[in-house]
């Protein structure tokens, strides 16, 4: 998708601070950090929304989960905790229509989200 932001930061047109990627993924710190660790991973291949998610991405969307799994691990959270979480289209919080999971951690969480 060429007017993709998250897609340009796959292709390299946007830089970004990426600390994880392998052929199929990437992680970056987000821009706009809401805890001391808040890293953003998604699929390079463009998918819109969780709507959009089809049989054959599978793989692909258990593969974003083991990259927070290892990016955690990486910065020392496993033990201490993280949140992961993707927004769906508007009401959600939705702002950037590529899937991104937002691995959120460092600090002590609250529950329910605003
Ligand atoms: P969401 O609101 O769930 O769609 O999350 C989008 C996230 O992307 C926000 O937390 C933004 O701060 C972040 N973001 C937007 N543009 C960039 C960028 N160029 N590099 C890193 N993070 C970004």
């Amino acid at each position: 998708m060429t007017d993709c932001i998250f897609c340009k930061i796959v292709s390299g047109d946007i830089p970004a601070e990426k600390i994880f990627e392998n052929d199929h993924v990437i992680g970056f710190r987000d821009l706009n950090p809401q805890a001391p660790t808040h890293v953003l991973v998604i699929p390079k291949k463009h998918i819109s929304t969780i709507n959009d998610i089809k049989d054959e991405d599978k793989a692909l969307v258990g593969e974003m989960f083991l990259a927070a799994q290892q990016i955690a691990a990486d910065v020392g959270l496993s033990g201490r905790g993280y949140r992961t979480v993707m927004n769906c289209n508007e009401e959600a919080g939705q702002t950037v229509f590529h899937i991104h999971l937002h691995l959120l951690g460092g600090r002590a969480m609250t529950w329910p989200p605003g």
